[in-house]
């Protein structure tokens, strides 16, 4: 705090610089000697203005029971555009009659060059409140150099406004404050000069200590529950994406953040709690907070939409506009505050449409989720817009419409926490509706492999069984060979054996088979051994006999349950079969005979295949040796 006025030499400007009506206001000069000299119109002027003039010039009156007052009503300002005007320079202005009154009794301006100074003169009519606080309820002015004249001519200086650090404020508040002394009685003359490359915004306000501990307490609260609830959604989502590992919980963590951190800024909050000591991030944390949260919106409604894969073209449009927020993030740490802060604000809109449209598209295209996207985002456009309109005057000032985007916002990030749950939910619904298909799939095509798996295992099997068989077989005549014979030989006689029923064999030579070769050539004798094969077969088989090919034109036959008689009776059969079919080859036909020898196994001496097969191939010798073509037993 300083009780002397800036110093003249930082204040060499020229007031000629200075208009004598500020821009775009249509105010016109306020003295009232100007009006007298417009005859009947100035009168009329003057009667219009009146209140406005007067209450200009009227002094801001503490009464006994004021415990706030706002400014604005008394306030007159005047518009510096060279920003040079020293304290005595702007005095002299006043006591000419250049200041004007507040337009609609709003120090809002817009973004501006130069300073602003502003005049009121308060009278303290209240015995019981000797100090006050000066609040300038807009927390991103970088100058306010507050000058308190008294009757005595004193002149006491307060300089704040976020160029200086957090700490200098008189009371640890996101708004900029100023303890006032305003003895009971005494008129003292405020004049009040800003200077910022934000928004030329004042509204100033007198509290006394108590008023101003029950404006904080409540304001604070509504603070606290908004950012309560941001910080709530942003841990439980938090987890959510330390679970999931989806990448739109991530940038919903950014857009949330960022968005938070706009907000945060915007009302001091930032400067207070943040960064209290760094006034250059206080400068530029508009812009950049602003940048980053359009490119958290981007991000995250591109990923949430999963709009690379919805819409192409819309998708390429999101990543330019994540590319214009980026350089211009970077671009605003060099540019300055009136430059880089209204095209982040322009640019805003714009972005925020954009995302009304592709989240449209998307919902066209039947994606459930997005639905409750676009209501999340039509829930933060009412907000802002009920407080927008309420900016234009369109809307009365209520809880509702005033705290429009906060409550706009909040609506918005709950809505989109839920949407992403939702969307969550459709993924995994898509996810188990394609593992259940896959597992119908696959469960048909184990049916189907374990089909063809069995046919293939029987036409293996039958190949297997035909294989067996051919092997047991004796490629010429299709009986059975040697090897098998013995086999089933074996079988048979452990049979006769256990049912203690006789067995006998049967050894058959076809006579002078070799003449027949000679003769008519080997191909012929084969036809004849088949031929023989099945007059043999066709004869036996009402016996139940067991036939093989024993080798060359020789055969053998056992007779399960046949006695050497019985036996002997079939091998004559045999014999005359043989003798009664002569076969054919061609055109020839060629009579064939055998010579049989006959034995009956001898189950009780314990008799082997071997040495039966020896006596039957002696009682088969004994037939070639009495003249052939006969049946002979031993
Ligand atoms: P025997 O009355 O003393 O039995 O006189 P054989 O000529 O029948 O007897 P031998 O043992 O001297 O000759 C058997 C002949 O049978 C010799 C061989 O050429 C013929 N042979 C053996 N196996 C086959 C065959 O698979 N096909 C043909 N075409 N001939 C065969
Ligand atoms: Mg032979
Ligand atoms: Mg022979």
């Amino acid at each position: 705090m300083s009780t002397l006025p800036r110093t003249p030499e930082r204040r060499t400007g020229n007031t000629d610089r200075l208009p004598g009506t500020p821009g775009g206001t249509g105010m016109p000069p306020s003295r009232n000697s100007r009006f007298a000299r417009h005859g009947l119109a100035g009168w009329f002027l003057l009667l219009v203005l009146a209140p406005l003039l007067v209450a200009a010039e009227t002094p801001a009156r503490i009464t006994r029971d004021t415990t706030y007052l706002p400014l604005a009503p008394q306030t007159t300002y005047l518009h510096d555009t060279g920003g040079a005007a020293t304290l005595d320079q702007a005095h002299r202005l006043l006591d000419d009659g250049r200041f004007d009154p507040l337009p609609n009794g709003d120090a809002s301006f817009g973004f501006q060059t130069g300073a602003f100074w502003f005049h009121v003169r308060v009278t303290n009519e209240n015995p019981r409140e000797q100090r006050w606080l000066l609040v300038q309820q807009y927390a991103l002015s970088d100058h306010i150099d507050v000058y308190a004249r008294y009757s005595d001519g004193r002149i006491v200086h307060h300089a704040g406004g976020d160029a200086f650090p957090f700490e200098q404020r008189s009371i640890r508040y996101r708004h900029p404050n100023f303890w006032l002394d305003l003895p009971t009685g005494e008129e003292v003359d405020l004049l009040v000069r800003v200077q910022s490359q934000s928004s030329m915004q004042v509204p100033l306000f007198l509290y006394t200590p108590a008023a101003f501990a029950e404006l904080s307490r409540d304001g604070q609260l509504g603070i606290g529950i908004y950012y309560g609830i941001l910080l709530a959604l942003f841990f439980y989502n938090l987890v959510l994406w330390l679970v999931l590992r989806d990448g739109s919980y991530f940038w919903y963590l950014f857009h949330i953040s960022a968005f938070g951190l706009v907000l945060f800024t915007l009302n001091g909050l930032g400067f207070e709690y943040l960064w209290p000591h760094s006034t250059w991030l206080a400068d530029k944390s508009v812009p950049l907070s602003v940048c980053l949260a359009q490119i958290g919106m981007q991000q995250f409604s591109r990923t949430f939409l999963d709009l690379n894969t919805r819409w192409r073209l819309g998708d390429r449009i999101s990543k330019g506009i994540i590319a214009f927020f980026v350089l211009l993030g970077i671009a605003a740490t060099q540019l300055p505050y009136h430059v880089a802060t209204p095209i982040a604000s322009a640019a805003v809109f714009p972005s925020i449409v954009w995302i009304a449209v592709i989240t449209l598209m998307v919902v066209r295209t039947g994606y459930r989720p997005a639905k409750v996207f676009l209501l999340a985002w039509a829930m933060f456009l009412l907000g802002t817009g009920i407080f927008v309109a309420l900016a234009f005057g369109l809307l009365p000032k209520t809880f509702i419409t005033e705290y429009g985007v906060q409550i706009g916002s909040a609506l918005e990030m709950l809505l989109l926490s839920v949407a992403l749950g939702y969307r969550y939910a459709a993924l995994r619904n898509e996810n188990e509706r394609i593992v259940r298909d896959a597992k119908n799939s696959l469960e048909a095509q184990v049916i189907e492999r374990t089909g063809e798996l069995r046919q293939a295992m029987s036409e293996l099997e039958s190949a297997h069984h035909r294989l067996r068989e051919s092997s047991r077989l004796d490629g010429l005549t299709d009986l059975y060979n040697r090897t098998h014979f013995r086999e089933a030989f074996e079988h048979l006689l452990s049979q006769s054996r256990n049912s203690q029923r006789p067995i006998s064999l049967l050894m058959i030579d076809l006579d002078h088979f070799k003449r027949i070769n000679d003769t008519y050539g080997h191909l012929v004798g084969d036809d004849c051994l088949r031929c023989t094969s099945n007059t043999l077969a066709e004869t036996l088989r009402p016996h139940g006999a067991l036939l093989a090919r024993f080798g060359g034109e020789e055969f053998i036959a056992a007779l399960p349950g046949m006695s050497l008689g019985e036996a002997s009776v079939v091998a004559e059969e045999l014999r005359q079969a043989l003798r009664a079919q002569p076969c054919r080859s061609g055109d020839l036909e060629i009579a064939v005979s055998a010579s049989i020898g006959v034995h009956c196994v001898d189950l009780e001496a314990r008799d082997s295949l071997e040495s039966a097969l020896q006596v039957a191939d002696q009682a088969l010798y004994a037939a070639k040796a009495e003249g052939r073509d006969c049946v002979r037993t031993l």
